[in-house]
């Protein structure tokens, strides 16, 4: 399934002037700064900011929102969007706690987790109740809310293979629905959720965690990190993962990024086998049905990316598919260099990349 493209950067004029929000949403911040929640540490301030901690407030805050028109958008963590310096109307901050097991069978172990519990506490959460399968996930930023949107994945793992349903308010019929995972559409870096962006809010996500549990390390740094070891256990996977991680990737702590900023295209083996001919070093892997995911990162480093700056920002030494942002910088700065990338990509491999974040 294709995403639809990004929507344009929203104009930086206020949208709520002269409406009396705080009268109607108490709990709602004006002028709120979002630096905690942009992992790009870009300086943005939203018009009002709202904590969303239950279902239900969100339903009544919904209902308000879509009945007044107000502008209106939701952050979980922030890691993987590209935000301007202003964001007119409401931002929902999905702050919504808990993560329970809820059901145990000899096949597997059912789980509830809210929305805006953190991703990686989460994946430390199941390791310490005895509970694998998530540690290929370890430390990715973010909420457990966000992790259905792009169906986060690493190392030969994607989340939607353990998700067994996901709660979410509906905007279009404007009421709490919930989804099996085999309404979720979940794909590479895709999902339901994506593909129709503003009408779902996830609010409670539920795994099983299957008994049966082998470890999955076909990646070759994983594979390297266990070369001489029979049977390595998920916790030792979940600190290879750590550690491997810490070193090739930047911290958005110390240093700016939403982590893979261009998905991995995926081509025709027709497509494939053209490129081949001309770029006979082109790192790819096989896909489903024949298709072929081409490494965008050795594209990139290709076409003589990785490492350059461009003032405020630039392709991560380590990564060519990581952008980053060393201070002073926005997302206009961003986004020109990802459209110079772009552009060279496709001048040489006739490739268009699409960007991964999604753009406010
Ligand atoms: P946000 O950035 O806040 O939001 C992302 C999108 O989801 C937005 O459109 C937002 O509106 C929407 N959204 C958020 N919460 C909800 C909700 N509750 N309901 C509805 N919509 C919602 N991704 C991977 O897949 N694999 C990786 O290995 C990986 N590594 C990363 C490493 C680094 C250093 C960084 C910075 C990012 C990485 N990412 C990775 C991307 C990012 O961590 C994930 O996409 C993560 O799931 C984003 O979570 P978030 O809470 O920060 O979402
Ligand atoms: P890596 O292991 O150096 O691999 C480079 C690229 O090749 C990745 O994009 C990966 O695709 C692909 N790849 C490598 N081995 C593969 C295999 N055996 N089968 C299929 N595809 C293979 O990548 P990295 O930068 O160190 O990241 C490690 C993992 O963390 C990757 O899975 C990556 O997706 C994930 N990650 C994601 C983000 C994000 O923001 N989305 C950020 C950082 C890291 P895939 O990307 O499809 O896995």
């Amino acid at each position: 399934m294709n995403s639809a493209p990004n929507a344009p950067l929203a104009p930086e004029n206020p949208a709520l002037t002269g409406i009396d929000v705080a009268s109607r949403l108490p709990s709602a911040v004006a002028n709120a700064p979002l630096f905690k929640r942009n992992s790009f540490g870009f300086d943005v301030q939203a018009e009002w900011a709202l904590s969303i901690t239950s279902a239900a407030q969100l339903q009544a805050t919904m209902d308000i929102i879509l009945a007044a028109g107000w502008p209106w958008r939701v952050l979980g963590g922030g890691s993987n969007v590209i935000l301007p310096s202003f964001l007119p109307g409401i931002t929902l901050l999905m702050d919504i706690a808990g993560q329970a097991i809820q059901e145990e069978s000899a096949d597997g172990t059912l789980l509830s987790v809210g929305a805006g519990v953190n991703w990686h506490e989460f994946v430390t959460w199941t390791l310490d109740h005895d509970l694998p399968g998530l540690e290929n996930l370890a430390l990715i930023p973010g909420t457990v809310g966000a992790a259905p949107i792009q169906n986060i994945g690493a190392y030969g793992l994607e989340v939607g293979e353990y998700i067994q349903a996901v709660e979410a308010f509906d905007c279009a019929t404007q009421s709490m629905v919930e989804m099996a995972a085999s309404q979720c559409h979940f794909a590479y870096r895709d999902s339901i959720f994506k593909a129709n962006p503003k009408r779902y809010i996830i609010t409670r996500v539920d795994f099983v965690l299957p008994k049966a549990w082998s470890p999955r390390l076909h990646y070759a740094d994983l594979a390297q990190a266990f070369s001489e070891v029979d049977q390595p256990s998920p916790e030792a996977i979940f600190v290879a993962v750590c550690r491997i991680r810490n070193r090739k990737l930047p911290d958005p702590k110390l240093i700016g990024n939403a982590g893979s900023f261009f998905q991995n295209p995926i081509v025709s083996h027709a497509q494939y086998e053209q490129l081949l001919k001309q770029f006979p070093n082109l790192v790819s892997y096989p896909e489903a049905g024949g298709q072929r995911k081409l490494a965008a990162g050795w594209m990139i480093d290709h076409c003589g990316f990785k490492g350059v700056r461009a003032g405020s920002v630039g392709v991560y030494e380590n990564q060519a598919l990581v952008l980053v942002h060393y201070g002073q910088g926005d997302a206009k700065a961003v986004l020109e260099l990802a459209k110079t990338i772009q552009d060279e990509v496709h001048r040489t491999f006739g490739i268009d990349l699409l960007i991964e974040p999604i753009r406010y």
